[in-house]
């Protein structure tokens, strides 16, 4: 029986993506050179960061008019460099504080604008688009389309809301379709469904760039990346291409609808094993539930803390819940096979027949 990692991120890959990164670690694309040691300018590199932006544009059907960055310093570097890229002459932005990763962003937004908290959620749910109440003076409005540490997910998408709307859509772009054409800016750190850690993927409409604050630094400048095709330095290259490989595997199981279907299939199964059970609960109400992140407690804290000993025992590993939220958390992000969540289950029961 192997282990099974129901990470948070960075995550899970899949054993074939693993083949062939292993492959181009030695030799990438036939180039007799591995992929640590190819020039960002070098014609492989240019055609697997090529290969990534379309499999990228076909996958989410991103309308013309948006430009695909691929950069770093993951989602908390760019809580920062948001205002700095888009604030233009405005002095304010509008957040929706659905949560942890939420409050994160105002956080760092706090330094460059004011902020108007257009909503606030709690552990049991996220405000949807019907409760945000936007200023038009602010220069966007952010959201965060999956709570990672609640688990706690939104399930409708906002119509026109008067300002750019842009998410931090890190634990969840890749895993189903996206309306692209109503944000302003999506971005994702790859380490959590798009693979290794280090790439940051920023998709922008053009009308948005041309805002920066003057001393933003070109590398983190979305306008100068836009400009420079993402090579206004080195780019994260082997991330880069972890993330085209994952994508084509996306792409082969199907496309995002494909993986949407698959993902709910893994949290259903774990969700109806908490609701069949009196020893295992949820604070998330079923109609904000995220698809990606099962987050549930036992009967007390010491039970919570057995459970993960055992579980890691049986080889479910990274099963313990966010540090600021505690009990347990299950990650189910694209790569985590149906039969994890199987595993998972079974000795869920088996730990409740003995514990319970
Ligand atoms: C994981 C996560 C982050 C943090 O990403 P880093 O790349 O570690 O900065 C931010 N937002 C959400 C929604 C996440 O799930």
């Amino acid at each position: 029986m192997g282990t099974l990692s129901f990470a948070s991120g960075p995550s899970l890959l899949p054993p074939e993506v693993l083949d062939l990164v292993a492959h181009d670690i030695k030799d990438c694309r036939g180039s007799g050179r591995s992929v640590l040691a190819l020039p960002f300018t070098s014609v492989e590199f240019t055609s697997i960061l090529h290969g990534a932006e379309q499999s990228i544009r076909q996958l989410l059907q991103i309308p013309d008019g948006y430009h695909v960055l691929f950069m770093q310093g993951g989602a908390s570097s760019h809580f920062s460099l948001l205002p700095m890229n888009l604030l233009g002459n405005r002095l304010q932005a509008d957040y929706v504080e659905s949560g942890l990763w939420a409050r994160r962003a105002i956080a760092a937004a706090k330094s460059w604008c004011a902020v108007n908290v257009s909503a606030r959620g709690d552990r049991s749910a996220m405000p949807g688009p019907g409760e945000w109440i936007i200023s038009r003076q602010s220069a966007y409005c952010h959201i965060t389309t999956n709570e990672t540490a609640e688990g706690l997910q939104l399930h409708d998408w906002p119509q026109e809301i008067g300002v750019p709307l842009v998410a931090d859509m890190t634990a969840d772009l890749f895993t189903r379709p996206v309306p692209i054409e109503r944000f302003g800016l999506v971005y994702a750190s790859a380490q959590k469904n798009l693979g290794a850690a280090g790439l940051t993927v920023v998709i922008i409409r053009e009308d948005l760039l041309d805002r920066a604050h003057k001393g933003t630094p070109p590398p983190l400048n979305y306008t100068r990346q836009a400009a420079a095709g993402s090579k206004v330095n080195t780019p994260p290259t082997m991330a880069v291409a972890v993330a085209a490989h994952m994508l084509s595997w996306v792409a082969r199981q199907g496309g995002l609808a494909a993986m949407e279907a698959r993902n709910w299939r893994k949290s259903e199964m774990l969700y109806a094993a908490i609701a069949r059970s009196r020893f295992y609960s949820c604070a998330a109400a079923p109609q904000h539930r995220s698809m990606l992140n099962v987050c549930f407690h036992l009967p007390s804290k010491e039970l919570d803390q057995l459970f993960l000993h055992e579980a890691e025992s049986h080889g479910l590993l990274d099963l313990c819940g966010h540090v600021e939220i505690g009990g347990i958390r299950a990650s189910l992000y694209n790569a985590v096979p149906q039969e994890a969540v199987e595993r998972l289950v079974a000795f869920m029961a088996d730990f409740e027949t003995r514990r319970g």
